[in-house]
């Protein structure tokens, strides 16, 4: 049985080295990153060519199943795997990250939305950590932004007062909050993630009355086994072994 681990997370990460070398596993990155934290075992890097590159990649690499551990919100990768993997009748199992209590936030569906709650409610000091592809909806701000991403945005415009702070969590609760206090932020605004290691910005608004505007994660496509936690993935793969 050879397993197709997409990952670019730190939960596919631990189940890497959780499976490797007693599974026969590959693990697979976008290759976003110009030097990403690489799983254990065997890598592939680069996207696969969309569902058809998919389906002929898995084939000519004699894959026998599928654990998608990429983010929450590589919501693409996650529809063609789950549209190729009920094409194949191949096992096929979603690890996802618990999402974060979004308790207090203002919830949103999406980065638009997001902008648009910073814009009704006046927001001026904006900690925006959506991400390099979530900077766009923003570009149009009157408000400052202090932008962390781990690399430098997808936008071509960027918002005319901003700052761009180039960092890789993990991030811990002290530093948050004098990242937040020093740059006097009003509001965070973050995708709904989930996770441990970039969970203290969370912690650090509520404990200094900072306002969070969180946006939801997308759904999975219909009908997928999904999991939590990188221990259930295990089992489910010494399941499927047995
Ligand atoms: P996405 O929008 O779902 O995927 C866009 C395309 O990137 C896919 O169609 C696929 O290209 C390629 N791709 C994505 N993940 C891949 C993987 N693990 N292996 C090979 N190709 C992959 O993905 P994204 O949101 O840009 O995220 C890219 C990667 O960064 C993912 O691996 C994800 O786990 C990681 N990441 C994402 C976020 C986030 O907020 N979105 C945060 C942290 C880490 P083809 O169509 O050519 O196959």
């Amino acid at each position: 049985m050879r397993i197709l681990l997409l990952g670019g997370t730190g939960e596919a990460r631990a189940l890497a080295a959780r499976l490797h070398p007693d599974y026969d596993i590959i693990s697979s990155l976008a290759g976003r990153v110009p030097d990403p934290a690489l799983p254990a075992g065997p890598v592939r890097i680069g996207g696969f060519g969309g569902v058809a590159g998919l389906r002929q990649w898995l084939g000519d690499n004699e894959i026998s199943a599928v654990v998608d551990a990429t983010h929450p919100f590589a919501a693409t990768m996650t529809s063609h795997a789950a549209q190729v993997c009920a094409e194949l009748g191949m096992p096929h199992l979603v690890l996802a990250r618990p999402p974060w209590d979004a308790a207090g936030a203002v919830r949103v569906g999406s980065d638009v939305e997001a902008a648009h709650v910073v814009a009704d409610q006046h927001y001026s000091r904006v900690f925006l950590t959506t991400g390099r592809s979530g900077v766009a909806p923003f570009t149009s701000s009157r408000a400052w932004f202090l932008i962390r991403v781990v690399t430098p945005p997808d936008a071509v415009v960027l918002p005319c007062n901003h700052e761009v702070l180039l960092s890789r969590g993990p991030y811990d609760y002290a530093d948050e909050c004098a990242l937040l206090r020093d740059n006097r932020i009003d509001v965070l605004v973050t995708k709904n993630s989930g996770g441990e290691l970039t969970e203290a910005k969370l912690r650090a608004a509520a404990d200094l009355g900072i306002a969070v505007v969180m946006i939801d994660r997308p759904a999975l496509p219909a009908g997928v086994h999904a999991v939590g936690t990188v221990d259930e993935a295990i089992d489910w793969v010494a399941r499927l072994a047995a």
